[in-house]
């Protein structure tokens, strides 16, 4: 089975990896801030903070970004859970608001209309998180925009969008938003096998991730209520967690950035080359984007076109030995969302989203044969 996802692995990331393994240090040594340098220098942010996951970068975010019981945080429902779990990690309440159906990613239009109900209602949300879905960057300008004027913060989900770029820029440099997120999943850009960061411009912010990253402990005085009473003294300021990377997972970030930007032509090529392969089947593609990462590649088989439907399609892929998957199961569509009170027909364009969509394999080291495969096997499942 051809996968959708995977990973590449080079002697250069294993040496680097066995280089940790034989040091002094496999947790808190230099590694960690020589990865998050890395990463400062490669999106031109202030601040880096890496983590042992994304998940664990949006949930100190927001506790950052001060959400709490009774905030409000809207995000897309086109998306991992994990974009909506952190607020309710924090006791806040999820909302989301619709996509555009043209990008999949969350409708500003539909956002400034909520953002005015919301208004009249005293139901501001504190947080917004746009989300950028395969690496199609969001209209952040805009949504940044809308957050000064309806006073919320803005939160990236760059987990498919490490090596982006927005607007010339790459995608990272917080210009738009407070803070960014990027996930190391296996299945992501590139890899610290589990592994997240969250990027900000602010220093007050990233001291913050930093404290709640690490237990809420500091060993910096100036932090300190009490005056140091010796060289093994530390304080807990506040409640944290163990959110920490290791250096064994940091060098082989390091190491994987290298190659960054060689994935992201790669993935960019294959994203043209499907376009090609594909451009006379009865299928919608996405408008190719020279600023994506093409974390995903997505078609939507919409039946006005098409005979066969998007799960007869899927389950002929499965057969014929292609794995494709679809991204994603709406949020509000799991039993722990209902039960909170979301129902089918609330977000109307991502559920025919999620009826339609149905990504194809794409990742680094997918050659051109397997391509023409994949395009000549979707060629006969939709006939
Ligand atoms: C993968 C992913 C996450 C979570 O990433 P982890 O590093 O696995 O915690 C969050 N949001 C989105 C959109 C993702 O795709």
């Amino acid at each position: 089975m051809i996968p959708y996802g995977r990973q590449d692995i080079t002697s250069e990331d294993i040496d680097a990896v066995v280089g940790v393994l034989q040091s002094d240090f496999l947790t808190q040594g230099p590694q960690v801030p020589h990865f998050e340098n890395k990463l400062i220098a490669y999106t031109g942010v202030k601040h880096a903070i890496a983590v042992n996951s994304a998940t664990s970068a949006l949930h100190i975010s927001c506790l950052a970004l001060g959400l709490g019981p009774g905030d409000y945080l809207w995000t897309t429902p086109i998306t991992f859970a994990a974009s909506a779990n952190c607020a309710l990690y924090c006791g806040a309440i999820v909302d989301f608001v619709d996509i555009d159906p043209d990008t999949g990613n969350l409708c500003v239009l539909a956002l400034e209309k909520k953002l005015l109900l919301a208004e009249k209602s005293g139901t501001l949300p504190k947080i917004v998180m746009p989300v950028h879905l395969a690496g199609r960057p969001c209209e952040m300008r805009t949504i940044h925009a809308l957050g000064k004027r309806f006073g919320f913060s803005v939160i990236e989900d760059a987990s498919h969008a490490v090596g982006a770029q927005y607007m010339n820029t790459s995608i990272g440099d917080c210009r738009y938003s407070d803070i960014t997120i990027f996930s190391f999943h296996p299945v992501k850009i590139i890899t610290t096998a589990e592994g997240g960061a969250a990027l900000t411009n602010s220093g007050k912010l990233a001291e913050r991730l930093r404290l709640l990253r690490s237990h809420g402990i500091t060993r910096d005085p100036k932090q300190m209520e009490e005056t140091p009473q010796g060289d093994w003294y530390y304080e807990q300021i506040t409640l944290g967690f163990n959110y920490r990377m290791n250096d064994i997972q940091a060098a082989l970030g390091s190491s994987q950035l290298e190659r960054l930007d060689s994935y992201i032509n790669r993935r960019r090529d294959i994203a043209k080359n499907y376009d090609i392969l594909l451009k006379d089947l009865p299928i919608s593609l996405f408008k190719y984007s020279d600023n994506s990462s093409y974390h995903l590649y997505t078609i939507r088989i919409d039946d006005k076109f098409s005979q066969t439907n998007r799960n007869e399609v899927f389950k002929r892929m499965r057969q014929h030995g292609v794995g494709v998957n679809v991204h994603y199961i709406p949020v509000h569509f799991h039993p722990y969302y209902r039960k909170l009170g979301f129902k089918s027909g609330d977000f109307p364009a991502a559920e025919k989203y999620y009826l339609e969509a149905m990504t194809l394999p794409i990742y680094p080291k997918l050659e051109d044969h397997e391509l023409q495969f994949i395009a000549n096997r979707l060629a006969s499942a939709l006939s």
